[in-house]
C-alpha cells in the first residue's frame, strides 16, 4: 500500500517516495501578514493540514515548514494607511493568523521562519545567482534573468513568448527581459531596508521561499505546496532560483490546493464577497468548516455558500450523534459487565468494518481523496447506529468488543481526516512552543461566546448548593462543595453567603 499524489510538475499521480525512509519534508507557502486571512486562504491551510495529518497517521515523520512574509508592498501600503510601522502591522497580523489557525484546529508548523529574519540568507542566494550569471544588478535592483535558465516554464507549462501581452507593467527599463523578476529591490524613501552589496533595499517575495525552504529542509526536499494561484509566477520563480543556484532538482512533488468560490463566484475585492475567516468562525464551528473542506477533493474548486455550510453542519451532526450513541452504549455495556460470544450478525459486521477501513485507506492513499473517504466514514456511522439500535430494542447490549471495534475504526478515521483533533496534532511530532493557551485565545473576540464559561458553571453549581442549604439538605450541599474542592475550586462560607476561588 503506497500513497499516490498528483504532481503539478508532471501533471499525473505518482507514488510518494520520500527522499529519506519514513520521513517527509514539506514546505507550504504561508501568509503575507497585512490583513486577516479569508476563507479561501483558510482552505489552502486546512487542505495541507489534512495532508500532513494523513501522512502522520500513516506513520511518516513530517517536517513541515511554513514561512511568514513580513516585508512586502502590501504590508508597507497598509501600514501607511493605518499609521503604524510595517513591523508593528506585520506582527499584529501574524499573531492574528496564528490565533485563526489555532481556532481552526490547524497544527502549527514545525517551524515558521519569517522573511525579515533571513535577509542574510537571501543575500547569499542572490550573490550565488549573480556569481553564476543568472542574475544582474540594475540601478540598485537585482533581477533574475529568465532567458538564462533553460528550465523556465516547466512547472506551470507556460509558453512565455505567447504571453507577452499579459505582462503586468513594471520598471521595464531596468530589466533585460520582460519576464525577469526582482530578487532585490532598491530602497525607496520611508520603506524598511537592509544593506546589501548592491546598496540598501529589500528582498523580492519569491527569493524568501526558495531560500528558507532549502535552508531548513535541504537543497532538495519532498513536497512543496501552496494555493493553485501560486503556480505562476511564484513557484515557477522559486524553482528557477533554487535550481539555478544549487544545480540540483529542487522539489520532488509540487502540490496545489484548488480555489474557493463564494456562491459560485470568484472571491474578489471588486465583487465585495471576501469572507474573513474569523467572521465565518463567529457563526460556524471550526469542525463544520473542516467537514465542508473535506467534502471536496483538495484540488477541485470548492463552492462556499450558506447551503454548503448547512450541509456540512448536518453531516457533522450525524457523526457527533453517532459518537454520543456509541459512548453511551459503551457506558451501559461496561456497567452490565457482560462478555458473551459474538453472534453471526456481529461477526458479519466486524468483517464489514475491516472492508470499510481498507477502502477508506485506498481512497485517502489515492491523492488524499477525503471526499471519497468520507463516504466510508458515513457507512460506519450508519452501521454503528443500526447495530446499537438493534441491540437496544432487544434489551441486549452485551458485546463490548464489537462496540469497541466500531469506536476504534471511527477514531482512526477521525485521526486520518483531522476531524475532532487538537490543534496541536496527533503526536509529539511538533516541537513548536504551545503559545496558544486557552487564555490567550479567549482574549480575542471569541466566536463562541454563547457557550457557558467555567466560572458561570461554578456559579450555577454554588447557587444550587445554596438552595440545598436553604432547604436544609446539608448532605447534598456538602457533596457539591466537596466535589468542587476535588476539582480545585475552594468554597468558603462567609457571613451572608459564600465565596470561591480556583486553587493554583
Ligand atoms: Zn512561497
Amino acid at each position: 500500500m503506497s500513497i499516490r499524489l498528483y504532481n503539478t510538475m508532471t501533471r499525473k499521480k505518482e507514488e510518494l517516495v520520500p527522499r529519506e525512509l519514513g520521513k517527509i519534508t514539506m514546505y507550504v507557502c504561508g501568509p503575507t501578514v497585512y490583513n486577516y486571512i479569508h476563507i479561501g486562504n483558510a482552505r489552502t491551510f486546512l487542505n495541507f493540514d489534512m495532508i500532513r495529518r494523513y501522512l502522520l497517521y500513516r506513520d511518516f515523520q513530517v517536517e513541515f515548514i511554513q514561512n511568514v512574509t513580513d516585508v512586502d508592498d502590501k504590508i508597507i501600503n497598509k501600514a501607511n494607511e493605518e499609521g503604524v510601522t510595517p513591523e508593528v502591522l506585520a506582527d499584529t497580523y501574524r499573531e492574528a493568523f496564528e490565533l485563526d489557525m489555532a481556532d481552526l484546529g490547524v497544527m502549527p508548523p514545525t517551524m515558521a521562519p519569517r522573511a525579515t529574519e533571513h535577509i542574510d540568507d537571501m543575500l547569499e542566494v542572490i550573490s550565488c545567482l549573480v556569481d553564476k550569471g543568472y542574475a544582474y544588478e540594475s540601478e540598485g535592483d537585482v533581477y533574475f534573468e529568465v532567458d538564462k535558465f533553460a528550465g523556465y516554464g516547466k512547472l506551470s507549462g507556460r509558453n512565455l513568448d505567447e504571453q507577452q501581452h499579459t505582462l503586468a507593467s513594471g520598471p521595464e527599463d531596468r530589466k533585460r527581459g520582460p519576464w525577469d523578476f526582482a530578487l532585490w529591490k532598491a530602497a525607496k524613501p520611508d520603506e524598511p531596508s537592509w544593506s546589501s552589496p548592491w546598496g540598501p533595499g529589500r528582498p523580492g517575495w519569491h527569493i524568501e521561499c526558495s531560500t528558507m525552504s532549502t535552508k531548513y529542509l535541504g537543497e532538495a526536499f519532498d513536497i512543496h505546496g501552496g494555493g493553485l494561484d501560486l503556480v505562476f509566477p511564484h513557484h515557477e520563480n522559486e524553482l528557477a532560483q533554487a535550481e539555478a543556484c544549487t544545480g540540483k532538482p529542487f522539489v520532488s512533488y509540487w502540490m496545489h490546493s484548488g480555489m474557493l468560490n463564494i456562491d459560485m463566484e470568484k472571491m474578489s475585492k471588486s465583487l465585495g464577497n471576501i469572507r474573513p475567516l474569523r467572521e465565518v468562525l463567529i457563526e460556524n464551528d471550526a469542525q463544520v468548516i473542516r467537514m465542508l473542506m473535506l467534502g471536496t477533493h483538495y484540488r477541485s474548486p470548492l463552492n462556499f455558500s450558506d447551503d454548503s455550510l448547512a450541509d456540512a453542519a448536518a453531516s457533522l451532526e450525524r457523526v457527533t450523534n453517532c459518537v454520543f450513541n456509541l459512548e453511551d452504549a459503551l457506558k451501559r455495556v461496561a456497567e452490565s459487565d457482560g462478555a458473551s460470544g459474538k453472534t453471526d450478525r456481529e461477526e458479519h459486521l466486524l468483517k464489514l468494518l475491516q472492508v470499510y477501513k481498507e477502502e477508506f485507506h485506498d481512497r485517502m492513499d489515492d491523492d488524499f481523496n477525503s471526499a471519497a473517504a468520507l463516504g466510508l466514514l458515513f457507512y460506519v456511522v450508519r452501521d454503528t447506529n443500526t447495530y446499537i439500535g438493534e441491540m437496544m430494542s432487544r434489551g441486549l447490549l452485551e458485546n463490548k468488543e464489537t462496540l469497541l471495534e466500531f469506536k476504534r475504526v471511527l477514531d482512526d478515521m477521525f485521526r486520518a481526516l483531522g476531524l475532532f483533533q487538537s490543534a496541536y496534532g496527533i503526536t509529539e511530532e511538533s516541537t513548536v512552543t504551545r503559545v496558544h493557551t486557552l487564555e490567550s485565545r479567549a482574549r480575542i473576540v471569541n466566536p463562541r461566546v454563547e457557550r457557558p464559561t467555567r466560572d458561570e458553571l461554578i456559579d450555577l453549581l454554588l447557587e444550587v448548593r445554596q438552595a440545598a442549604r436553604d432547604m436544609k439538605s446539608f448532605e447534598l450541599a456538602d457533596r457539591i462543595r466537596d466535589s468542587l474542592t476535588e476539582l480545585g475550586v475552594r468554597v468558603e462560607d462567609v457571613p451572608g453567603g459564600y465565596r470561591w476561588r480556583v486553587e493554583r
